[in-house]
């Protein structure tokens, strides 16, 4: 006999734990009582689990494990609405996550792989080339330690954004796994709507979640008001340019019916004229759709600009006068290093990657 392999629990659907318990030879419902535990409770300790009977427990704990992702640095903004996390991954790399107050929301923004492959020119995590896609408990667990931290304050996130580092489209089967388990009703309950998912234009992608039949959010990082534009700050533009965008972007909000979100970073003197606001908005003509604008936040070695408030004001107007809703993000947590695009970790375990990858 070969040696056992122990399985990690987290990240397994429900119906998966549930072939595991039968295959341990438990009847199939204990896998839904696992689930609970991990996912609901946030247990990370076989022995808490104590609808399970002891000799159940042990097997398990002989043939199974659960992540456990711990923070190893949290750095809070002034005025304590926003928290960063840095979370360090079984193979010691690390990830940033980021908690936002915000009225009645609470707002995590979650990172699906450990750098980007996708070398946008404005964006810190570029800088870092891909190191590794994360796994789905790795991403769900970012979620489950935070709400650790927050039910013990009788506080809960409401809110997921699949906006951290990475591109979560270029990890897609982890990221829909992570969503389900995100969204399960004896789990964190995330509502699906209330779940959104941001891509650099990821057409493929976007397709292929436009028949996944999860309602979550998409929102596009769209950046540039036309395609001579895009292409010199975000490569995928070349191999996607913005027609094949928008017509993904079309067929998603037709399948589900959820409005679209484009994220548009402004880059002054770049793409923050009125022109360009003009241009912008006969690009997402006829697309039930909202702006959101946000103004670039700086990081190191870019030669690019944060547009003065006025320039801002403009933009957002000349948008809103052709009636379509634009909001301006004033990234929280700037002053952190965790606003949009601002997530890095130094490239020390990472592996050296030559040029942009989109596949
Ligand atoms: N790869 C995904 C998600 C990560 S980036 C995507 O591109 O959408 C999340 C958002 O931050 C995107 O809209 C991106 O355009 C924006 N962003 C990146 N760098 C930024 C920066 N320095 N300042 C402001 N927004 C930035």
């Amino acid at each position: 006999m070969g040696i056992e392999q122990t399985v990690d629990l987290k990240g397994l659907l429900p119906d998966e734990l549930e072939d595991l318990a039968v295959s341990m030879g438990m009847a199939s419902y204990r896998g839904r009582q696992i689930a609970a535990w991990i996912y609901g409770k946030g247990t990370t300790d076989i022995d808490e689990m104590t609808n399970l009977s002891k000799e159940v427990r042990n097997q398990l704990k002989e043939q199974s494990t659960i992540l456990n992702l711990q923070p190893v640095k949290e750095v809070w903004t002034e005025d304590g609405k926003t928290v960063k996390y840095l979370f360090e991954l079984p193979d010691r790399r690390r990830v940033e996550t980021v908690l936002m107050w915000d009225g009645k929301r609470r707002t995590l923004c979650i990172s699906s792989q450990v750098g980007c492959p996708l070398d946008c020119h404005f964006c810190a995590t570029g800088k870092m080339g891909l190191v590794r896609n994360l796994t789905a408990g790795e991403m769900l667990d970012q979620l489950i330690w935070v709400r650790r931290f927050l039910l013990e304050r009788d506080d809960d996130v409401t809110n997921v954004v699949m906006m951290g580092m990475g591109e979560p489209l270029l990890n897609y089967d982890p990221v829909v796994r992570a969503i389900r388990l995100m969204n399960l009703s004896y789990g964190p309950q995330i509502g699906i709507r209330r779940i959104t998912l941001s891509t650099a234009g990821h057409v493929p992608g976007i397709l292929r979640l436009s028949e996944e039949g999860l309602k979550i959010g998409l929102a596009i990082s769209l950046n540039a008001s036309n395609d001579v534009q895009r292409d010199q700050i975000m490569p995928i533009n070349k191999k996607w340019p913005i027609a094949a965008l928008l017509d993904a972007a079309r067929i998603y909000q037709q399948n589900l019916g959820r409005r679209i979100t484009f994220e548009y970073v402004l880059l002054h003197g770049f793409n923050d004229s009125r022109e360009d606001a003009n241009r912008l908005v006969e690009l997402v003509k006829g697309i039930p759709c909202k702006i959101n604008v946000i103004p670039w936040n700086p990081i190191d070695g870019e030669p690019f600009r944060r547009p003065p408030r006025p320039v801002i004001e403009q933009f957002v107007e000349t948008i809103a006068d052709a009636c379509i809703t634009a909001t301006v993000r004033y990234s929280k947590g700037d002053d952190i290093a965790a606003g949009c695009g601002q997530l890095f970790q130094a490239p020390s375990l990472s592996t050296s990657q030559s040029g942009p990858t989109f596949c």
